[in-house]
């Protein structure tokens, strides 16, 4: 008899719990193409809706990374692998992988495309003409070793459960589960060798963990699951109310990442990734963390993580003359401008309304066959504290089609707050987790 999802979906459907090995079967089930999109579909979603206990999250981690092979890396230097949990803006892996190899690390990692309202690493690089982010097991070790960093995709041979588990979740509204979320991270990054796994746990409304409990939640169940599989994890939780940076889309964030590696970045991205390079280096090599941070500022204010990225990006047959040229990137079809209806300063501005409105521009995708448009986006004219009267614009979009500027100029509608001040500097690293999962002050 065929493979039977059915009963598995109908038994989490009603709040019950599943084996182990219940739970391997039906992932390799489906990898295997025994189970329709449709019964996973559902799945997905009782499972997004019931939630899972420790068991069996453990369980959907393993099967996932036994769907495909690993990737063992012997390199001189530590392996250290870093990975977020998504955001409006989070170009952070740019910046942050080229850092972590100019202290001397190397960085083998494995990165997803968009999700949600949420942009994805690997949609970023594939706007830079030419980059390849499907490399087979043998060329990605290879790049680690040599360059110090690889930024790959899930493919046919690495961890294909969660490439399928991905496109599948981003098209049927099933992203946002404490459980999954952490299979997919935890399984990509045990699928490759690394001394630390680093994760960046965005919290607020922009994230999927809405506020610092739930976030708290994730990062110690992520860091429990690493050490099951005999993995260091450990966790800095993030602030993502707000964009990081000014720049949400593809091209448009590639061009702020290297802005920033040129010293001319935002001043909170800046600070995400030297917090992340420092923690490595507090991590792995037990420099106090004040010294650390000054380090990752340093190697990342002296061009030391630009150097690399420059080096790295033909590695993976990036054109690096764009880097440069501003000018040579492709425009998107449709433009348009949110203007100021009042007179005042920027306050909040909503990361999930800017995340949804690039989304409809065509930097995401609505449907899993979806093509993304690199140059499709949000640009925000006028930071928060920046000062605004009638008319003065502040934020651009690019856009696909001029329907899908309409779309994408009417989810921004209330997007931005006005008030009479300032706002307050928001702090942007809030706290860590160590490898017990004990949370330390930042
Ligand atoms: N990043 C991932 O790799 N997977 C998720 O589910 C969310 C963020």
């Amino acid at each position: 008899m065929k493979y039977q999802a059915l009963p598995l979906v109908e038994r989490k459907r009603d709040g019950g719990r599943l084996e182990a090995a219940e739970i391997g079967d039906l992932v390799a089930a489906y990898v295997g193409g025994d189970v329709p999109d449709y019964q996973m579909a559902a799945f997905l979603m009782a499972v997004t809706i019931r939630g899972m206990d420790f068991d069996e999250t453990a369980a959907l981690t393993g099967a996932m990374l036994r769907s495909g092979r690993t990737v063992d890396i012997s390199a001189r230097r530590p392996l250290v692998d870093k990975h977020s949990t998504g955001g409006v803006g989070d170009k952070t892996s740019l910046v942050a992988v080229p850092l972590l190899a100019a202290l001397g690390f190397c960085v083998p990692k494995l990165s997803g495309r968009g999700l949600g309202h949420t942009g994805g690493t690997l949609d970023k690089l594939e706007s830079i003409p030419g980059l390849r982010t499907s490399l087979d097991p043998a060329e990605f070790a290879t790049l680690v070793s040599r360059y110090g960093l690889a930024i790959a995709a899930q493919s046919e041979d690495i961890v294909p459960a969660d490439r399928l588990l991905y496109a599948l979740r981003d098209a049927t509204g099933t992203v946002p589960s404490l459980p999954l979320i952490a299979a997919s991270i935890m399984s990509k990054k045990l699928a490759v060798s690394s001394r630390l796994v680093l994760l960046d746990v965005k919290v607020g409304e922009g994230a999927f963990f809405p506020d610092e409990s739930s976030a708290a939640a994730f990062a110690q169940l992520a860091i429990r699951l690493g050490e099951t599989f005999g993995r260091d994890t450990r966790a800095i939780l993030t602030h993502m109310d707000a964009p990081l940076g000014q720049a949400v889309g593809n091209a448009l964030e590639v061009r702020e990442a290297v802005a920033c590696l040129r010293g001319e970045g935002p001043a909170d991205l800046r600070e995400v990734a030297v917090a992340l390079a420092g923690e490595a280096l507090h991590a792995v090599h037990g420099v106090a963390r004040a010294h650390a941070l000054s380090r990752a500022a340093e190697a990342l204010d002296g061009g030391a993580a630009l150097e690399v990225f420059r080096r790295w990006i033909p590695s993976q047959g990036g054109d690096v003359t764009y880097l440069d040229q501003p000018d040579r990137w492709p425009e998107a079809a449709a433009r348009g401008a949110l203007a100021a209806r009042e007179d005042g300063f920027v306050g909040a501005i909503h990361a999930r309304a800017v995340g949804e409105a690039a989304r409809l521009a065509g930097a995401g995708r609505l449907r899993k066959e979806d093509d993304v448009d690199p140059a499709a986006g949000v640009e925000i004219a006028v930071a928060p504290g920046g000062r605004v009267r009638p008319g003065d614009e502040i934020m651009r979009v690019h856009a696909s089609s001029l329907e899908q500027l309409a779309a994408a100029l009417a989810r921004l509608d209330g997007a931005v707050e006005i008030a009479a001040e300032p706002p307050r500097a928001a702090e942007t690293v809030l706290c860590a987790y160590d490898k017990s999962g004990r949370r330390e002050e930042w």
